[in-house]
Parts: C-alpha cells; sequence; structure tokens
C-alpha cells in the first residue's frame, strides 16, 4: 500500500559519479570515510532534525558499544541474530596475550583467541533508552520522549552506498500509554514530510517491515505490516524503482515495555515507539537529488541546512 506520494522522480545523479567526493573506501563494503562536503550536509541536517525536537525530550547521545546483556534481554538475537556485531577481545594472562599477537606477526590465526567481550556494537539507538527509563522507575502520566543518537553497526555488506555497516542513526522515541505513542508516530509521519519537502527531497511514505531473520521472519514481518507497525519515508537514493528507506516510523506496542517491566503510573505496560532518521542515507538523497554543487543547491534547502 502506497500511503503518501510526493512526485515520481529518479535520482538526478548517480552515485557512482559523485561517490569520490563524498565516500572513500576503507577496503571494506559498507565502511567508508566521510568528505568535509559530506559531513557539513549530515551537520546540516542533525541540525534542521534538533529544530523540529520535542518540547520537552531529553537529549542522550550514545556510543557506537552497548552492553551485550541489554541487547540480549531486548529480544535482538529472537529478531535480528544475522545483523549483530559483538565485541571480543584478547584476555588471560600477559603470556597468553602475547601468544595471540604474535601469531599474528607469522601470519598465524591470532583470533582463535579472542574472547566475547560484555559489548555488542549497538544496532540502533533506541535500545539503550528503555533500560534506562526502567532503572528510574514508573513513566509519568505525561509519558517520555527522548532524542538520541548513535553510531550503529549492521552486519548487512553491501558495493551500494546506501546500504552501510557502520552508519549514524538520531532518533526521537517516546514512551506511555498506546495512545500517547499512537499520536508521537502520527505526528511525526506528517513532520517528516515537511522536513522532506524542505529538503526539495522526491518522497513517498510506504507501510514497511523489519529485516526479520530466516524463515520465522518472514511470518513476523507479514504481521508486522498486517498490524501497520512500521511506516517508511524512501527517497529514490539509486533508483526510481527501488527507492531507499531514509526515515521510518517504529510502534513496538508492548515488546519494550515488556522486557524491561516498563509501567506508567496505573500500572500498565508501557508502550514505545520511535521515528529514525538514517543520517548517512539522507546525506547521500541530498547529493543524489542536488548534485555536489553546494553553492547551487536551491537557496531554500542551503537555508533549511543553514548552509
Ligand atoms: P532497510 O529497509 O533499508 O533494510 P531498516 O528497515 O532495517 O532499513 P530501521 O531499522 O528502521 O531500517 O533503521 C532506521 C533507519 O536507519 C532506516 O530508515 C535507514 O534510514 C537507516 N538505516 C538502516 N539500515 C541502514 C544501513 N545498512 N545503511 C545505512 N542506513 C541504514
Ligand atoms: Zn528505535
Ligand atoms: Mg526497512
Amino acid at each position: 500500500m502506497n500511503l503518501a506520494f510526493k512526485e515520481p522522480a529518479t535520482p538526478a545523479r548517480s552515485l557512482d559519479s559523485i561517490a569520490e567526493a563524498l565516500l572513500l573506501p576503507t577496503g571494506i563494503d559498507g565502511v567508508y570515510a566521510r568528505t568535509a562536503m559530506f559531513e557539513q550536509v549530515v551537520g546540516g541536517l542533525m541540525t534542521l532534525i534538533s529544530r523540529h525536537c520535542e518540547p520537552d525530550a531529553e537529549v542522550l547521545r550514545f556510543p557506537p558499544v552497548m552492553s551485550r546483556r541489554q541487547v540480549e534481554k531486548s529480544g535482538y538475537l529472537k529478531s535480528f541474530p544475522h545483523f549483530l556485531g559483538c565485541v571480543c577481545c584478547l584476555g588471560g594472562t600477559e603470556a597468553e596475550v602475547n601468544a595471540a599477537a604474535d601469531r599474528s606477526d607469522n601470519g598465524g590465526d591470532w583470533t582463535s583467541a579472542l574472547a566475547a567481550a560484555d559489548l555488542v556494537l549497538s544496532p540502533a539507538a533506541c535500545y539503550p533508552v528503555y533500560p534506562l527509563v526502567a532503572s528510574r522507575g514508573a513513566v509519568p502520566a505525561k509519558g517520555l520522549t527522548f532524542d538520541v543518537a548513535c553510531d550503529c553497526f549492521r552486519r548487512e555488506p553491501s558495493k551500494m552506498l546506501d546500504r552501510l555497516q557502520s552508519f549514524r542513526m538520531r532518533e526521537y522515541v517516546r514512551i506511555g500509554t498506546p495512545e500517547q505513542v499512537d499520536e508521537f508516530r502520527r505526528a511525526w509521519m506528517t513532520k517528516a514530510q515537511g522536513i522532506a519537502n524542505q529538503l526539495a527531497l522526491p518522497w513517498q511514505i510506504d507501510n514497511a517491515s523489519d529485516p526479520f531473520f530466516g524463515r520465522g521472519g518472514k511470518l513476523m514481518a507479514m504481521s508486522q505490516v498486517e498490524q501497520a507497525l512500521k511506516f517508511e519515508l524512501l527517497v529514490p537514493i539509486r533508483s526510481a524503482d527501488q527507492p531507499t528507506a531514509c526515515m521510518s516510523f517504529n510502534y513496538h506496542r508492548d515488546h519494550f515495555g515488556t522486557a524491561w517491566s516498563l509501567r506508567t503510573e496505573r500500572g500498565e505496560v508501557a508502550h514505545t515507539g520511535c521515528v529514525a532518521f538514517g543520517i548517512d542515507r539522507l546525506a547521500l538523497a541530498m547529493f543524489a537529488t542536488h548534485g555536489i554543487d553546494l553553492p547551487h543547491w536551491p537557496v531554500a534547502v542551503r537555508r533549511a541546512l543553514s548552509l
């Protein structure tokens, strides 16, 4: 179901032709060095999104790693085990660490000595919020809103510049009653269209599902679509036929509330939802649409990005 549609469009520039001005290869698919020009637009996008911030939102900037235990408890391994990156380190005695490191000198395999640490690479910006809120007690009657961001990792290597292994995500997260979360998500689906228009991006909003793992995942994805739990704002980046999700609007129902025993003041399980901005994808969308000649971008777009 196509829910909203701004205008049909083909990306004005092929990404390959502008890649070297934006993202430089590091030798690993989906991991790039970002140029100053790219970062200028990233900075503008972050500021623009902040301008639409919810009045009472608590701002938190998370590091790119988080507690392995928290990710396990959130159910991530049931839904997306294929994406998760776990931090592994050398441990043991000095002699054991030296022996492993020496093996690498001799072209041997030092990685067999690694042991999983208590950290994973954060797969999304909102995961650390729920345990943090749980540690503070009941959710107040007016609910809670957070403004969060972090560098995310997902093990989905690709040659496509819009599918990275390491990318930045900004999110607004709402925690409260089902009505509060629903209202928040509806409002954001409208605000997001306004932001895309300010940026003069062609967009469409569609029903979506998460990329759940395996055969069981297909059923989960179907149920997610049936319940309209996820929408995406898509922009043509690599092609008009396969537009890329640059923002998502997610209703988790009581998933995190149950996992973390989040309660409202009335004692009911809290519901949660989030709006996520794929910052690197949005920046790419800007270059694919407007080219790499920043001074010649439409004046209103430059103003929106404080460029
Ligand atoms: P997709 O539909 O492309 O697989 P997703 O549905 O898994 O993405 P979410 O989990 O909703 O994405 O993540 C929020 C946002 O983060 C996405 O809308 C997108 O803009 C961005 N994002 C997700 N995965 C990637 C990736 N591999 N590279 C760059 N940005 C990404
Ligand atoms: Zn989220
Ligand atoms: Mg998706």
